[in-house]
Order: C-alpha cells, then sequence, then structure tokens
C-alpha cells in the first residue's frame, strides 16, 4: 500500500516537473480537483483525443462528429434525469470531517476481499506450477469461493438499497462490514445523505430575467439533442454514430486522485444509433472493439478487465466498464451503456418533438435505442502516463527515469541534439529541425553532456534522440538513439523521416484493432 502511495506520488510530481500537468492556480494555493495542462500534457492530450477521434470518428464511415455547447436548455438536465438522479450518496466522518462517497466505501471493502482472492490465486500458481488451471481454482477453492460469495452479496446488496432510495440500509451496512473511516480509523459516521453533483449557474444580465442553467455534466446530452439535425442533415442510415469530445463539470464529493476524478474534465462519447432489439449485438460489438483501442497502444492485456454492472443507472439495460490498472488498483476507465430508447424518448416527451427515424425497408417510424461508448479523456491520460512512468536498472548499476509512452501518443517525437555547440553542428540541427517539424513535433537540446541530454528526453518520453557530430559534415549521416532499447544507429538524415514515421504513425497503431 505504501508503495503504491509512492509511485502515486512519483507520478504526480514528474508530471509536473516536465510540464504535463500542474494544480489549477496554483500561486492562489490551489483549486481542490482543478488541474491544468502543461506544455507537454497539452500535447499528449492531444494525441490522445485524435488518436481516438481517428479510431471512432475517421475510420467508421456510419460515425460523424459534433461540437455541441457546454451551456443547454434547462429542461434538458430534467428529461435526462439528472436533477431527480444524478446523485451521489455521500456519508460523513464525524471525527475526521472528512467527507465520503458511501457507494465506494463499500466497494472499496469488495477491493479488499479481491485482492484477498488475488492473493489465493498467486500462491496457487506457485504451487502447481504450469499445471494450475485458475478457471478450475476459481469455482471449486473453498475459501475463495467464499470470498466471491461475500463480495457479490455485499455488492448486490448496496445496488438494491441504492436503487429504493434505502440510504439507511447504506449506513447500516457501512456499519455491519464495520468500515472505517480510513483516514481516522473512526467508526462514528452521519447518515448517507444524496448530493447532487450538477454546477448551476445563471444565464441572462439582470436578476430578473436570469435563467437558470447547468454546466452539463456529460457530452452525451449534446449529441442526443443534435440526432434529428445530424441524421437528416447527413443522411445518416440507422446504425450511426454521433461522437464528441468536450468538456463536462461535476461536483465531485472526493477528488483526492490527481486528474482521475475532477470537478472539470473532458469527455470522449459516442453514441450509436440502432434499430430496437439489436443492442444485445451492438453492445457486445462495442465492448470488445473499446478493448481493441485499449490493446493496440500495447499497454499490456493485464492491466485491463471489464466489470460488468450489477447496478444499472436509470437509462440502461446493460453496462460495462473497461477498467485499468490505476497506481492505486483496477479503476473504471471507460463505460459501455446500452441505453435503451430512454434519452431520445424522455426528450420526445418534454420537447414535444418527434425525435424518430423513419426506416423506408420497413415503411414505419421508431425511436431508436442507443449504445454508447464514454470515455474521460484525462484518466485516459492518467493511464497512459502512469503505466509509462519506469526506473530502470541498468547494466552499469545505475537507474533511469524513462516515460515509456507508446510513441504515437508522445508530446514530442524526437529531439535534435548537436555533440558540441561550435564547429557548425548546431546549424545543421536547426536544418534538420526545419525538415522534420513539417511532419512531427520535435525539439532543439543543446545544454549539458549529450548522455544528460538523453536522459532528459527519456524522462519527458522523447522516443528519439537524434544526434548531429562532426561526421555528419562529412556524410550526412546522425546518430538515432532509440529510448525504449537505448539502442544507437548511424543513419542518413534523408532516412530520418520515415523512420520517425514508422513509430508514430496511427495508421501501423490503429491497424491492431
Ligand atoms: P465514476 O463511477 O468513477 O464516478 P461514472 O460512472 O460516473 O464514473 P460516467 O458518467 O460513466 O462515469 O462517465 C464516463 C467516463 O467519464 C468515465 O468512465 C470516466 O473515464 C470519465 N469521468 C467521469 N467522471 C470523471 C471525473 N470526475 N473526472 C475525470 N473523469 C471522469
Amino acid at each position: 500500500m505504501a508503495n503504491q502511495e509512492d509511485n502515486f506520488k512519483k507520478v504526480i510530481s514528474h508530471a509536473k516537473e516536465y510540464g504535463y500537468v500542474f494544480q489549477s492556480s496554483e500561486i492562489y494555493d490551489g483549486l481542490s480537483a482543478v488541474y491544468d495542462y502543461g506544455q507537454n500534457g497539452v500535447e499528449l492530450k492531444k494525441n490522445i483525443r485524435d488518436y481516438w477521434w481517428k479510431a471512432m470518428v475517421q475510420l467508421n464511415d456510419n460515425i460523424v462528429g459534433i461540437d455541441a455547447a457546454i451551456f443547454m436548455h434547462p429542461t434538458t438536465w430534467k428529461a435526462s434525469g439528472h436533477i431527480d438522479a444524478f446523485n451521489d450518496p455521500l456519508i460523513d466522518n464525524k471525527d475526521s470531517k472528512k467527507r465520503y462517497r458511501a457507494d465506494v466505501l463499500i466497494e472499496d471493502y469488495v477491493a479488499k476481499i479481491d485482492a484477498k482472492i488475488e492473493k489465493e490465486v498467486k500462491k496457487a500458481e506457485k504451487r502447481f506450477g504450469d499445471s494450475f488451471n485458475k478457471k478450475k481454482f476459481l469455482e471449486t477453492n473453498q475459501r475463495v469461493v467464499e470470498y466471491q460469495e461475500q463480495g457479490k452479496s455485499i455488492l448486490s446488496r448496496m445496488a438494491r438499497s441504492l436503487e429504493k432510495e434505502d440510504l439507511a440500509d447504506v449506513k447500516a451496512l457501512i456499519e455491519e462490514l464495520d468500515i472505517a473511516c480510513p483516514m481516522s480509523g473512526s467508526k462514528n459516521w452521519t447518515d448517507v445523505k444524496q448530493f447532487n453533483l450538477m454546477f448551476g449557474t445563471k444565464l441572462g444580465a439582470s436578476a430578473e430575467n436570469a435563467m437558470d442553467l447547468y454546466l452539463r455534466p456529460e457530452t452525451a446530452q449534446g449529441i442526443f439533442l443534435n440526432f434529428l439535425n445530424v441524421q437528416k442533415s447527413g443522411r445518416m442510415k440507422i446504425p450511426f454514430g454521433i461522437a464528441q469530445t468536450g468538456k463536462a463539470f461535476r461536483n465531485e464529493i472526493v477528488a483526492r486522485q490527481f486528474i482521475f476524478r475532477m470537478r472539470e474534465f473532458e469527455q470522449m462519447e459516442m453514441q450509436f444509433f440502432i434499430q430496437p432489439g439489436t443492442q444485445k449485438e451492438w453492445y457486445e460489438h462495442w465492448k470488445e472493439n473499446r478493448m481493441r483501442w485499449h490493446l493496440s497502444l500495447g499497454m499490456g492485456e493485464d492491466n485491463y478487465r471489464f466489470h460488468d454492472h450489477e447496478k444499472l443507472a436509470h437509462y440502461a439495460d446493460a453496462a460495462a466498464d473497461i477498467e485499468f490498472r490505476f497506481p492505486f488498483g483496477f479503476k473504471e476507465l471507460e463505460g459501455i451503456h446500452s441505453r435503451t430508447d430512454f434519452d431520445l424518448g424522455s426528450h420526445e416527451k418534454f420537447s414535444g418533438k418527434k425525435l424518430q427515424y423513419f426506416d423506408h425497408e420497413t415503411n414505419r417510424n421508431y425511436v431508436p435505442y442507443v449504445l454508447e461508448t464514454s470515455i474521460g479523456l484525462d484518466r485516459m491520460f492518467l493511464a497512459v502516463f502512469s503505466n509509462s512512468l519506469q526506473e530502470e536498472e541498468l547494466e552499469n548499476g545505475t537507474t533511469r527515469t524513462v516515460l515509456k509512452l507508446p510513441a504515437v501518443l508522445s508530446p514530442v517525437k524526437a529531439a535534435i541534439l548537436p555533440l558540441v555547440k561550435k564547429d557548425g553542428l548546431p546549424e545543421i540541427a536547426k536544418e534538420v529541425i526545419d525538415d522534420l517539424k513539417w511532419d512531427f513535433n520535435v525539439t532543439y537540446d543543446e545544454k549539458d553532456a549529450v548522455g544528460r541530454r538523453y536522459r532528459r528526453q527519456d524522462a519527458n518520453g522523447t522516443p528519439f534522440c537524434i544526434t548531429v557530430d562532426h561526421q555528419t559534415k562529412e556524410d550526412q549521416t546522425v546518430t538515432i538513439r532509440h529510448r525504449d532499447s537505448m539502442e544507437q544507429e548511424r543513419v542518413s538524415i534523408s532516412d530520418l523521416r520515415r523512420i520517425i514515421s514508422d513509430a508514430v504513425d496511427m495508421r501501423n497503431w490503429l491497424k491492431k484493432i
């Protein structure tokens, strides 16, 4: 646990030191759970967004993008259910005065049971070696079966109580499980209350005419409200999708996990409109497709898992999360939701406008069903960044800090380094930059010995260092050093563009989907 915390602290301080993520308003002591992206962070974030957009919009001829406004007519949030049901159950500890989400306290308790199961599996794996059958072990080992049942029964009781709005039972469950405040160890809890997560604001100049508005808590509603506009203007035929990326705002109760849970964040969502009755197959299709997108980045299959929801939101008939192994354990990275006709149906009711699709083949109108994929851009940033940050022991006994970002996402693709600051080498380096900068984000560095410059670029996540030396003047060749293997090779300047492009071109990464 201590190790996990240390690793997470390293991630946060590295993100600051290398210009990836800063606390918002830091000189005024910061604003809680709000963050700014620095010179490298903005590039990494943009590259992740582009990687998503390319895969979801440009590579699918039946998916198009939009960019809806953050402000929306307030009735939107009545129809979507956010005014009535976008609540988190919160509980305060009377001694530490810390506020928690009651469901998260219970889920964390179950995560500890899961960790015990994982420990038993590891032990058995060691004991049985190659003949170990994990599936059978999980089904037959008595202790593990008991743990699994315990976890399941806790989660389903919580789901039932939340569903029925029986908050007294949620508190009773916390007490029965003997859950203590993680900060103080105290078990002196208040009652559980509901807390609405939307930020309110006002539109209009004078107080009497002002209209109450909300900052959107998700981007999805902008897509639903534009369903007909896009369908008609784009002559879209079902099945088709509408995607968008943009800011969303939630007044999160617990926001102590860096950019994992922010009050202002960015989402990348796609709503796929389908014929009623086909939702099961599309649900499976998008679950698989989204997992393949994640795996295409090569961050390790073991770091992802699906988590099927026990408790379904008011709009869903099936839902699963793609969870990622963050520095603090497996947590939700993306949600895939089968939303039925809830959203369009509800907006029809509240607006009095028909939001239907006319199917020319069957000659009938219907309200389409919706399959949603929804991922937090900042959470994806944290997944990529934390997974890439590594301390490596080298053969000579020293260590290096290296940010092994997937090259396609790296903010800077290559650093061009003159071996020394004289003899015309900086001029040649700048010529190389002037050519490469049309295709890639590249940088120049002439300060310090070249070994130190390599380390700096390793820590920055730059996949290539290109060194211009005296031989360059003779034969137009340079040394190219690879971040991950640290191997160096001598190549011709005219080959640089191809070499970098092979490594960073989205085509070569997304082909794996
Ligand atoms: P959680 O259970 O973690 O609060 P959620 O189930 O409410 O998340 P959704 O409403 O499904 O999340 O939002 C879709 C995605 O948006 C999430 O998978 C996550 O990646 C991202 N997201 C949601 N809330 C935040 C937040 N406060 N900060 C950063 N990203 C967020």
